[in-house]
């Protein structure tokens, strides 16, 4: 259901992905792993347009978008079928939570008003913030930020959830609420890609291991070959300074 070829990304000289072919199916939950620098982060944004690729195809669903030739509405259906959650939560510092993740509801999908707020709502009850809705972002700890990250993510819908470092910008001590809301999420069966440096996270919730170096998927398997018997020397000396 969701398929990538050949995508490619440079930065002026330098090639950040090569020429990426990638597959997962519904409700399938695939963990990402590398060293940094290696193009995970722009994997990721490039699957939905936050940076914009320079070849490839990249179909989610029913929208199937060439790189080369993406209009604007076609960068929008992708938009919408996919959702991201942000290493630094990406979150408006100006409207509460609650209109955080009503917000896209309203704009992306025409939701009105009070409808969006009462899926919120819904919402916020479901990540444990259900007294919070009226809090602005900086009256919320990093953790309960990020789980409103992840509501807003929740609220889309999306086909695909893209997820990038969902801890690494947080105190240590509000990395497991973290983690545990995105177990549900993956419990639930949430199409994911997550990047991650929580290996026993990875290990848990996915379906699926990939191994990324130098913008390219060098190995992948299912987390207990990858993190057991690794067959790449370059996986397992990441595995062996990470684990
Ligand atoms: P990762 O998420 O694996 O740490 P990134 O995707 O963030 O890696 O970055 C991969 C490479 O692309 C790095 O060399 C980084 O410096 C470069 N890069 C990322 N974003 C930009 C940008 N906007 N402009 C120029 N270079 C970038
Ligand atoms: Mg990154």
């Amino acid at each position: 259901m969701i398929s990538v070829r050949g995508l490619t990304k440079r930065f002026g000289a330098n090639t950040v992905l090569d020429g990426i072919d990638l597959e997962i199916g519904a409700g399938e939950r695939v963990a990402i792993i590398g060293p940094s620098g290696t193009g995970k982060s722009t994997l990721l944004r490039s699957l939905n347009f936050l940076e914009k690729p320079d070849e490839g195809q990249i179909t989610v669903g029913d929208v199937s978008v060439d790189a080369k030739t993406a209009t604007a509405a076609e960068q929008r259906g992708l938009r919408r079928r996919t959702s991201f959650v942000f290493q630094n939560y990406a979150l408006f510092a100006n409207k509460t939570a609650r209109d955080n993740i009503a917000e896209g509801l309203i704009t992306v999908r025409g939701w009105e008003r009070a409808k969006a707020h009462a899926r919120a709502d819904e919402i916020l009850s479901t990540i444990g913030l259900a007294n919070r809705g009226d809090s602005y972002p900086a009256a919320l700890s990093g953790g309960q930020q990020q789980r409103v990250g992840i509501g807003r993510a929740m609220a889309a819908d999306a086909e695909l959830m893209l997820i990038d470092e969902p801890t690494s910008a947080l105190d240590p001590e509000w990395v497991d609420e973290v983690l545990q809301l995105l177990k549900r999420v993956a419990d639930a069966r949430q199409t994911m890609l997550i990047v991650t440096h929580e290996m026993q996270f990875a290990r848990d919730i996915s379906d699926r291991v990939l191994f990324m170096d130098g913008g390219r998927i060098v190995e992948q398997g299912p987390p207990e070959v990858m993190f057991s018997r690794p067959k790449d020397p370059r996986t397992a000396a990441f595995l062996r300074k990470v684990l």
